[in-house]
């Protein structure tokens, strides 16, 4: 080989390496950084067009049959998106802590998944939806599984009655440090909630009594009823909120402490129930103008998430019939638009326009 062809080669080889690398790194790159993060200043600009445009909505009213509901200040109102790659826009009152409530069973549940595997659950409690009042009694004699899914109350406290441990405080425990572990913080009860939940419970008691008749609770059912009560008053503020649904958007890798606390395999479940019933009796309306899995609670907390992108918490406690902020509702479909996310958008997977176009 001369000199001249040593040298050609060399180039060759050279630019090889180089078109390699340069094909490869934007792959690599966008592997690690969600489309979120990817347009930080439109995330920045929707949620403030959101939070300025509904922030003076009052239409709904809070919760009034736990009595501690009825006087939280019904103005308050947080927005906060964290995304998978640990990035956190917030707006508006982000520091007030509110009981997570209904929010709780989707973490319940992922817990669940977690210990008995997503087959047992599905057997155990199931995945329709009741289309009724979440706390329904016809519900639970009407349906098959008379659990109906994880997400109404009846099969909430059955997938509780479904948490292993040696006794009530220790059940308790876990699934509280389980919650922290997905906030990627520590949580903890707020006391008065628990007290004015615990004291005008009688409906969810005789929710798991009926359980009982059909066989469908798995541990005593007031224990059951006492330590989903305790889930519900877990307090939470929106960023703690966003960051426990964007572990969920994140193949249940936490994304600020980097720690797997949700089983990447169970994440699919997860959002299935969550699409399913997450709004309970709203979620097909729901499914219909956002399309992202959510979940509400009656302290006035929604949570929805963007699937390997991240997910949008919003406080606003007025509801509408059903048990949903409205103010939560509004700004989460806005927001959802803005930035084309929604599971049934071929745009959400990155097909811009069909195919050949
Ligand atoms: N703790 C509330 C209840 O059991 C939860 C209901 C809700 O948030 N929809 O009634």
């Amino acid at each position: 080989m001369s000199v001249m062809q040593l040298r050609a080669k060399k180039v060759v080889v050279a630019i090889f390496v180089a078109v390699t690398f340069l094909s490869e790194a934007p792959s690599a790159f966008s592997q690690k950084i969600s489309p979120v993060a990817a347009r930080r200043e439109q995330v920045q600009a929707v949620v403030r067009e959101a939070y300025d445009k509904f922030r003076s909505d009052t239409s709904g009213k809070n919760a009034d049959y736990i009595p501690y509901l009825a006087q939280v200040d019904s103005k308050l109102f947080g927005v906060a998106v964290v995304t998978t790659d640990n990035q956190t826009f917030s707006l508006g009152d982000i520091d007030y802590s509110f009981s997570i409530q209904s929010i709780s069973k989707v973490f319940t549940a992922a817990l669940a998944m977690e210990e008995l595997g997503v087959d047992k659950v599905f057997q155990r409690i199931g995945n329709e939806p009741t289309g009724r009042a979440f706390n329904s009694v016809n519900a639970v004699v009407d349906m098959p599984t008379h659990t109906g899914n994880p997400l109404v109350n009846a099969g909430a406290i059955a997938t509780t009655s479904l948490i292993s441990g040696q006794n009530a405080n220790e059940k308790w425990n876990k699934i509280l440090n389980f919650y922290g572990k997905v906030a990627g913080e520590k949580l903890s009860l707020i006391d008065e909630v628990y007290k004015s939940e615990a004291a005008t419970n009688a409906g969810n008691k005789a929710l798991s009594m009926l359980l009982a008749k059909y066989d469908r609770i798995y541990a005593d059912p007031f224990e059951s009823v006492d330590i989903y009560t305790k889930q519900c008053s877990v307090g939470v503020n929106v960023v703690q909120l966003a960051r426990m649904g964007a572990t969920i958007a994140n193949n249940g890798i936490n994304p600020k402490t980097g720690e797997q606390v949700i089983k990447r395999e169970d994440v699919p479940y997860i959002l299935s129930v969550m699409m399913m019933a997450g709004l309970y009796d709203g979620s097909g309306g729901w499914a219909w103008h956002v399309g992202l899995p959510a979940k509400s609670g009656v302290g006035g907390g929604i949570v929805a998430i963007a699937p390997g992108k991240g997910a949008i918490a919003v406080f606003g406690p007025r509801l509408d019939e059903a048990g949903n902020s409205v103010k939560a509702q509004k700004v989460i479909e806005y927001v959802a638009r803005k930035l084309d996310y929604n599971l049934f958008s071929p745009a959400s997977f990155g097909l811009k326009a069909g195919v050949g176009q």
